[in-house]
C-alpha cells in the first residue's frame, strides 16, 4: 500500500500472531444538545461500538465505530456473533488478509451496509496493535512530516436561525477554528441562501465555508442553489443529491462553479472508484467508521491520489487527524459534531485552523473509561 512504503519493511518484519480474544461493547452517548440535518432528523445521542482485540503476542488493540443513533445494536451483533468466531485464531499481523476475509465471508448479507461498520471496528483494533507493536503513533507509521493538519468545524445546525448560526461560528472561531461547514436543506432555497450569507458575514472573506445538503436536494434545486450562493465563495458543496446518483453529481458540476464533495455514504471502496469515474468530484470524504477502517480509508486515499483529488474525512476526527496529517493530498479534517474525542484521554487540540494528532503509540484513540462507562448498554 503506497502510503505505507516508508515503513513497509518494518511492518513486514512484525511477527505473525493469532487473534486470541475479542470483547465488544455498545454505548449510547447523549449529545449536549439536539442536532438536526436535512435527512436524518434530530439527533439526541450517538452510538459507539468498541472492539477490544488481544493478540497472542500480548498486545491489546482497541477499535471502534459509531452511528448517528440507529443500527448500532445490529453492528454490535455482527461483530460479536458473526465476525468474532470467524477471525479468532487468524494472523492479526496480516490485516489485509483479515480485512478481505471479513468482506468475503459476510458479503451476501452485509455488502456495503452494517458489515462495513463492523469490519471498521475490527480493522482499527488491528491497526492499533500494529502501531503499538512498532512503538509508534499512527501518523508516524504513515511517515507524516508533522502531526498537524488543516481542519474545519462541521456543524449539524439546520435547526438554527441566522443569529444562532452567527453565534455558533463565533464560538468555534474562539476555539481555534477558521473554517466551517453548515447544513442546508430548509423549506426553500431563499432560506438556505440566507443561512450562507449570515455565516459568511461573521466568518470573514478569507476563511473557508462549505455547505452540506445531506442528499436532500434534487439535481435542479442543487444547480439553482449553487448558482445562488456562488458569490459567497463556497469551498465545496457536499452531498447535494443522493449518493447513488453519480451522474447527477457530474451534471451539477458541469452547470455550476462550486466543487463537489461526498463520501460519508459510500461504504465500499468500489463505490468510491465509481464515484471518481462518474461524478466529477473535487473532494472525497471517506469515514474510517464505515469504509472498512484504516485499511479501507487508505485504499480510498490511493484512489484519490491517482485521480488527483483531495482526500478529506467525515466524522471521528480523533482518529482521522492522524491519517490526514500523513497524507500528502489531504484537504481538510472535519471536526464533527459528535464529540467522541471528549470521551478519550486526548480530546482533539485545535489552534489557528489546524488540528494536532496525539503522540500515543497506537491509533491515538484511548477511551476514558470513567467518562464512557456510564453509557454502556451491552457487552460480550
Ligand atoms: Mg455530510
Amino acid at each position: 500500500m503506497k502510503f505505507l512504503d516508508a515503513r513497509s519493511s518494518e511492518i513486514e518484519a512484525l511477527e505473525a500472531f493469532g487473534i486470541k480474544s475479542m470483547a465488544v461493547e455498545y454505548y449510547q452517548v447523549p449529545l449536549a444538545e439536539p442536532l438536526v440535518d436535512a435527512s436524518h432528523g434530530t439527533h439526541t445521542f450517538f452510538e459507539l461500538i468498541v472492539c477490544r482485540i488481544t493478540g497472542e503476542n500480548g498486545v491489546e488493540g482497541v477499535g471502534y465505530t459509531y452511528t448517528g443513533g440507529s443500527g448500532g445494536h445490529a453492528i454490535y451483533s455482527v461483530i460479536a456473533d458473526d465476525l468474532k468466531p470467524r477471525i479468532l485464531g487468524k494472523n492479526g499481523a496480516d490485516i489485509e488478509d483479515v480485512w478481505q476475509s471479513m468482506q468475503k465471508d459476510l458479503h451476501y448479507v452485509g455488502r456495503g451496509g452494517i458489515l462495513s461498520f463492523a469490519i471498521s471496528a475490527i480493522d482499527i483494533a488491528l491497526w492499533d496493535i500494529r502501531c503499538k507493536s512498532l512503538n509508534l503513533p499512527l501518523w508516524q507509521v504513515l511517515n507524516a512530516p508533522s502531526n498537524a493538519t488543516a481542519c474545519y468545524a462541521g456543524f449539524i445546525d439546520l435547526h438554527l436561525g441566522g443569529d444562532e448560526l452567527q453565534q455558533l461560528v463565533k464560538k468555534h472561531m474562539a476555539m481555534g477554528q477558521t473554517a466551517v461547514k453548515t447544513k442546508v436543506g430548509r423549506e426553500n432555497i431563499a432560506e438556505d441562501v440566507e443561512r450562507v450569507a449570515a455565516i459568511r458575514e461573521v466568518l470573514g472573506d478569507d476563511n473557508a465555508l462549505m455547505v452540506d445538503a445531506n442528499w436532500s436536494y434534487t439535481k435542479e434545486r442543487a444547480i439553482e442553489f449553487s448558482n445562488s450562493v456562488s458569490k459567497y465563495n463556497i469551498s465545496w458543496f457536499e452531498e447535494p443529491v443522493s449518493p447513488d446518483e453519480f451522474e447527477d453529481y457530474a451534471a451539477i458540476a458541469e452547470a455550476t462553479d462550486i466543487p463537489l464533495a461526498m463520501g460519508e455514504n459510500l461504504h465500499l471502496v468500489e463505490e468510491f472508484e465509481r464515484a471518481i469515474k462518474y461524478s466529477d468530484l473535487a473532494y472525497l470524504q471517506p469515514d474510517c467508521s464505515n469504509i472498512g477502517g484504516i485499511t479501507g480509508f487508505l485504499k480510498v486515499a490511493e484512489l484519490a491520489d491517482k485521480a488527483g483529488l483531495k482526500i478529506c474525512s467525515h466524522g471521528m476526527h480523533e482518529l482521522h487527524v492522524s491519517l490526514l496529517a500523513a497524507l500528502p493530498h489531504s484537504g481538510m479534517l472535519e471536526v464533527h459534531s459528535f464529540p467522541i474525542d471528549q470521551y478519550t484521554i486526548s480530546p482533539l487540540k485545535i489552534r489557528d485552523g489546524q488540528a494536532f494528532a496525539p503522540d500515543h503509540n497506537g491509533v491515538g484513540v484511548i477511551f476514558d473509561e470513567a467518562k464512557l462507562s456510564p453509557h454502556l448498554k451491552m457487552q460480550s
